[in-house]
């Protein structure tokens, strides 16, 4: 195997990681306090405990302060309101961050509108949303800013290349689509209801895979050369886990092509404590060093 092939997300991630904490360490000095990231969890869902633990453990490396508030899935709508109201309005808090999927009783939109959108280190609140079309600073989601983040750090030209982005979601296909087609990128939105997916793949030289089908993308789909980005974090038949690229049968024709493990996964993680970091400057009124 190629390993100059392979767009290794863990090591990129690692490396902005330390540059992350010494920027830290060196802001410490002046503000005399860490950034701050609270965490809710609602429930037990093992996926999202092990997605919280690997959020804190990440965050502790690099001197970020996190507190996870767990809650049981019987917790009222209101009480998860208070807590963010009570963290909106402390002004030693940077981030907040609800992790989802939250119980049925509970309004997703409501309580993610409700974080300030200062704090919302996700990237989810409307107004940071908003923000990414206007093309106006912002928090930007943090899948999609880790993708762009692997693309530029591999050199990846996008100007005038046609990239198709398959999967339209609000946290990822959408804002990354954005985030490409600012980058001068003509971009394809694919989705469930595309018609002959295949026709659209071929003719592309960037593919963002962000659909949830296990190894959806086959070889005879891609075209020489093309780059691969594979967003998916699936679970095949045999419990497996796996991308929505099948990586074996594609990794030959690839240019450059995003594993999973090790691909856009650790990048989340990393964007999640840059935009904590981002957040801390805001609300120390320092401008982006
Ligand atoms: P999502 O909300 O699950 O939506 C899936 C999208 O894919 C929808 O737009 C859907 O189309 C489209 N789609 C489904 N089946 C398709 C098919 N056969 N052909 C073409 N498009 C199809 O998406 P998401 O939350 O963005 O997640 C996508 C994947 O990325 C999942 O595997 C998720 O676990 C993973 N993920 C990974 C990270 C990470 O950090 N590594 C972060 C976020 C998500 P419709 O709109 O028509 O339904």
């Amino acid at each position: 195997m190629e390993l100059d092939k392979i767009i290794d997300g863990q090591r990129v991630a690692k490396e902005r990681k330390e540059i992350l904490k010494e920027k830290i360490s060196k802001k410490y000095l002046e503000l005399k306090r860490y950034p701050r990231l609270e965490v809710i969890l609602v429930g037990n869902d093992p996926g999202s405990i092990s997605y919280v633990k690997g959020k804190e453990k990440a965050a502790k490396e690099i001197d970020i302060i996190i507190n996870t508030t767990h809650y049981e899935d019987n917790i009222s709508e209101d009480e998860v309101c208070m807590k963010i109201i009570e963290f909106n309005n402390d002004p030693l808090v940077d981030g907040i961050l609800v992790q989802l999927p939250l119980p049925k009783h509970i309004n997703k939109n409501k309580i993610l509108n409700l974080i300030k959108s200062d704090k919302d280190i996700d990237g989810f609140h409307p107004e940071n949303v908003a923000k990414l079309y206007l093309r106006q600073p912002g928090i930007p989601a943090c899948t999609p800013k880790g993708i762009m983040i692997l693309l530029d750090e591999y050199n990846v030209e996008l100007s005038g290349k046609n990239v198709v982005v398959v999967g339209r979601s609000d946290i990822v296909g959408m804002p990354v689509s954005k985030m490409l087609l600012d980058r001068n990128a003509t971009v394809t939105i694919c989705h469930s209801k595309t018609t002959n997916l295949k026709k659209h793949t071929l003719e592309a030289d960037v593919i963002i895979m962000a659909c949830g089908q296990p190894r959806l993308l086959k070889e005879d789909m891609i075209k020489n050369g093309v780059v691969i980005i594979d967003v998916g974090a699936n679970r095949d038949s045999n419990n497996k886990l796996c991308g929505d690229v099948d990586f074996d049968m594609c990794y030959k024709k690839a240019r450059l092509i995003s594993p999973v493990p090790k691909g856009v996964g650790p990048m989340t993680i990393c964007s999640l404590l840059e935009n904590t970091y981002l957040a801390y400057l805001i609300h120390n009124n320092i401008a982006e060093d």
